[in-house]
């Protein structure tokens, strides 16, 4: 049966932003509840190998989750797996409601809503979602096994992707519309020594094509941005890794956004554009957009929120 909840803090997302402000919120005996959304534990659930989160050399991104997840547990943050579908910051308590038909009453919400990965926007890109069209090579690159596959995009995400899907694919194709990638140096190093992976610069993906009954890609075209020559690259699958966008659908239209939908925040704080409402993680964030950044941001948004709420008490 639906229910109301209330509490002092609820805390939007369960990512390194949400969990770490659960595990500040909990020792603050704010007594938080926080909401996983759609995707518990977030963007590096996605991932694999993580190698720059201080105290861990390597850790797996899905591991490293699930720790932060007990983490916030252990000091007291109520986790609910529920997603927030409506969110009314008018007037305080704030009122959340949820998939499921609960609804959230609360004195302060940190919003760690975190990004969503970019998609270019093609027909035929959408025609092959989920079949053979992917944005997450963790979740979907086993199927390519033997396979000649091609990853879109010159970003970290791309060049991570492209390495790990050399563990399942015969072939690996980057397709990078400049001739010069933005991932990091250590990682365009193992790009340029791994004989399974072609790196087609100046080029852009122009169509998806692959056959209809079953559902599924034989191949792609691509253009060269200078040439406007197409070339025809058969494959079975297509990753996009071309970035992320801020997933501010919630609150675009009542929290001061900008530069595509970041959460505007106070400089030097979590402080959004309504008093009592915090942002963190990559859902604010358009410069860095790591998991120990948005850790940082989710500390400073249940600090914020603390000190918002004992004001209030005066
Ligand atoms: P996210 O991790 O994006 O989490 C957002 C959370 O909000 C999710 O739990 C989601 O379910 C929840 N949510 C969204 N909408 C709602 C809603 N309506 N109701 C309730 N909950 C909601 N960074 C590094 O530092 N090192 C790396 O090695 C690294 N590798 C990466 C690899 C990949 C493939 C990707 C995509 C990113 C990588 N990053 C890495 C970046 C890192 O994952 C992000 O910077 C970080 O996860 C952002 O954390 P966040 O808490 O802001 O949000
Ligand atoms: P990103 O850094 O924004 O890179 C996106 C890439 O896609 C860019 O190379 C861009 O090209 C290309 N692109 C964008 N739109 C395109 C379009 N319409 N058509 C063709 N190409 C397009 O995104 P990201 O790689 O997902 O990384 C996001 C953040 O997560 C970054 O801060 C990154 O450091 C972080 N991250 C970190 C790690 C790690 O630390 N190991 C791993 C993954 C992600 P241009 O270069 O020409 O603009």
């Amino acid at each position: 049966m639906a229910e109301t909840r209330h509490t002092k803090v609820l805390i939007i997302g369960s990512g390194p932003a949400g969990y770490t402000a659960g595990v500040y919120a909990s020792r603050a005996m704010l007594e938080p509840i926080l909401v996983q959304g759609i995707e518990p534990g977030g963007q590096l659930t996605t991932t694999t190998e993580v190698e720059n989160y201080p105290g861990f050399t390597e850790v797996q991104g899905p591991d490293l989750m699930i720790k932060m997840q007990e983490h916030a547990q252990a000091m007291g943050c109520e986790i609910i797996g529920d997603i927030i579908t409506d969110l009314d910051l008018s007037k305080r308590p704030f009122t959340a409601k949820g998939d499921s038909g609960n609804t959230y009453t609360a004195d302060a919400v940190i919003l760690a809503t975190g990004a969503r990965a970019k998609w270019l926007g093609m027909e035929s890109e959408e025609k092959f979602k989920g079949f053979g069209v992917s944005a997450c090579a963790t979740c979907d690159g086993f199927f390519y096994r033997s396979q000649e596959i091609v990853v879109v995009g010159g970003g970290n995400t791309a060049v991570e992707e492209a390495l790990f899907l050399t563990n399942f694919a015969s072939k690996v194709t980057l397709i990078h519309r400049r001739d010069e990638l933005r991932a990091e140096k250590i990682l365009q190093n193992r790009l340029e020594k791994n004989p399974k992976i072609e790196t087609l610069w100046f080029n852009q993906l122009d169509e998806v094509y692959g056959t209809d009954a079953p559902l599924g890609v034989e191949g792609v075209k691509v253009k060269n941005v200078k040439t406007g020559e197409i070339t025809d690259i058969p494959c079975k699958g297509v990753f996009i890794a071309i970035g992320h966008a801020p997933a501010s659908e919630l609150v675009k239209d009542t929290l001061d956004t900008h530069m595509g939908g970041y959460v505007v925040t106070k400089p030097g704080t979590t402080q959004t554009s309504v008093p009592g409402v915090f942002a963190a993680g990559d859902l604010t964030d358009h410069i860095y957009r790591q998991a120990v950044t948005s850790a940082g941001m989710g500390c400073m948004a249940a600090l914020d929120a603390e000190r918002f709420l004992a004001e209030q008490d005066d």
